[in-house]
């Protein structure tokens, strides 16, 4: 079985006891009080960590969303009645590029955002699980 180090989030065999990448302890059967005492702190400073990121990705969740409501505006703007009396798009006026411009970077925003997201709530649980594994060990 392989598992990731907790540390230095490589790849290593599932049953060691400490990581050859970063030599820090990764079997957690056998920690010393201090040494769990360590391993909490490590996590709940990840779990913050974590916590920065669903707000990071929040944060540009928003400004998707704000700038969609913009773009989609600017859009409906540049679809105008030519002279016979149709509804086209102008595709050359400021309105039809801006908004364009706006609702790409609105994909950007909320791809990036939401992954940010996904990947806070991940670490946060991951780091949730290891305190409660190695809570009750004296
Ligand atoms: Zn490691």
């Amino acid at each position: 079985m392989k598992k990731r180090c907790i540390y230095c989030h490589k790849v290593i065999e599932d049953n060691l006891e400490t990581c050859p990448y970063c030599q820090k302890k990764i079997d957690f059967n056998n920690l010393s009080e201090q040494e769990t005492h360590e391993l909490h702190q490590y996590c709940h400073n990840q779990i913050t960590k974590g916590g920065d990121y669903i707000d990071n990705g929040l944060t540009f969740t928003v400004i998707g969303a704000i700038l969609a409501v913009i773009g989609a505006v600017l859009l409906y703007v540049s679809n105008r009645y030519n002279n016979y009396g149709k509804r086209i798009w102008i595709f050359t006026s400021v309105e039809f590029i801006v908004g364009v411009v706006l609702l790409s970077i609105t994909f950007g925003c909320l791809v990036y955002g939401g992954f940010r997201i996904v990947s806070g709530l991940l670490k946060k649980s991951q780091y949730k699980k290891i305190i409660e594994q190695t809570a009750f060990k004296k």
